[in-house]
């Protein structure tokens, strides 16, 4: 495990010190120790601090706002400047890298929930390095012959990055139909059953990997080809701590909201390091992490988040939210796609008994 603070993490201890109305108390910390008298920062902590955890220099025009999907909980928005969207990029295409996986081969970033248009990131390496955010709730409308010409169309030699449900769900959907094959899978999000992956495997055709990613942090580590669940951290893009073996996260280029010792929720612990890999980076096995949640039936029956995803996503619907509100009653917002366009976004409300 990591024992001295790295000089990215003073720096970032600094900027924070000095930027951020949250951390405008906290110790200097000695380069040889290490976080221990930091307090953590807990999820409530986050929705709390609200603006305080902002930066008060950089330009929020620029920030990306991400949310966490609300699996874990409330749903959390962080803000992202561009140095660690840039960073994702380089760690995917250098991983890709190790599977032989040369130059620039775009990465498409596929989800298949609530809305959003796509949108496509520019990388400063080069016209092809774009990682391109691609919502495939539309295209799942289509009919399987389009539907499988298109996706081909845009996968082929491409590097895919998913959760694990959403390649379990185009598997299903592709079936035995097209033939064209990505240059790598990438799976991130949650954690991966086996049966699910030997699944992605054998339809795809082609390597794959997993990355550990948390919406509000970027990519933390990534997956050791030789050991089950290890991962290696990615030391350039967080500093990561195991605490009675809770994985505390601290990401160390995004300056618009920095996150300092968060409690990611995950369970960890660490390996021995001189890995068989041949990689150096301290490496660690999850022990438990978010995993695809269920939903539970009026009779107790278990449904499978991505089973009811595969429903909605068949109706025009664009956003949806459940919420419990007593034995037997759910309430369900729900938006519509407005399919002339844009502009108008119809809301409904309507509660299910
Ligand atoms: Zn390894």
């Amino acid at each position: 495990m990591p024992e001295e603070l790295s000089e990215k993490v003073l720096e970032l201890l600094a900027y924070a010190r000095e930027n951020v109305p949250h951390y405008g108390s906290i110790p200097v910390p000695s380069p040889k120790g290490n976080l221990s008298g930091f307090p953590i920062l807990e999820r409530a902590d986050i929705q709390r601090a609200g603006r305080s955890l902002q930066s008060l220099s950089g330009d929020p025009d620029e920030w990306l706002a991400t949310s966490t999907s609300g699996t874990t909980g409330e749903p959390l928005t962080v803000f992202f400047d561009s140095p660690p969207q840039a960073l994702e990029i380089r760690i995917i295409l250098r991983l890709a890298k190790r599977f032989g996986v040369d130059g620039s081969p775009g990465i498409l970033h596929l989800t298949l929930h609530a809305p959003g248009p796509s949108q496509a990131m520019v990388s400063p390496w080069g016209d092809e390095n774009i990682l391109t955010r691609w919502n495939l709730a539309r295209l799942w409308q289509m009919d399987d012959r389009a539907f499988t010409g298109r996706l081909e169309r845009a996968v082929v030699g491409r590097i895919l990055t998913a959760k694990p449900s959403v390649f379990g769900l185009l598997a299903d959907r592709l079936g035995d139909r097209g033939t064209s094959a990505p240059a790598a899978l990438l799976m991130s999000g949650e954690m991966c059953p086996p049966d699910l992956r030997r699944k992605i495997e054998e339809r795809f055709h082609c390597p794959v990997s997993s990355l550990y990613t948390m919406a509000e942090v970027g990519i933390v580590a990534t997956e050791c080809p030789t050991v089950a669940n290890a991962y290696h951290c990615e030391q350039e893009s967080c500093h990561i701590e195991i605490l009675d073996g809770d994985v505390l996260v601290t990401p160390l280029t995004n300056r618009a909201m920095p996150l300092i010792r968060y409690r990611s929720g995950d369970q960890a612990r660490w390996l021995e390091s001189g890995c068989q890999c041949g990689r150096t980076a301290p490496v660690f096995e999850l022990t438990s992490a978010r995993s695809p949640r269920h939903l539970l039936t009026a009779d107790g029956g278990l449904v499978a988040i991505s089973t009811f995803m595969k429903t909605m996503i068949s109706l025009p619907v664009n956003r949806i939210s459940l919420a419990q509100q007593g034995p037997g009653r759910v309430r369900v917002d729900y938006r519509l796609f407005d399919l002339e366009g844009e502009g108008r976004r119809r809301g409904l409300t309507r509660e299910s008994p």
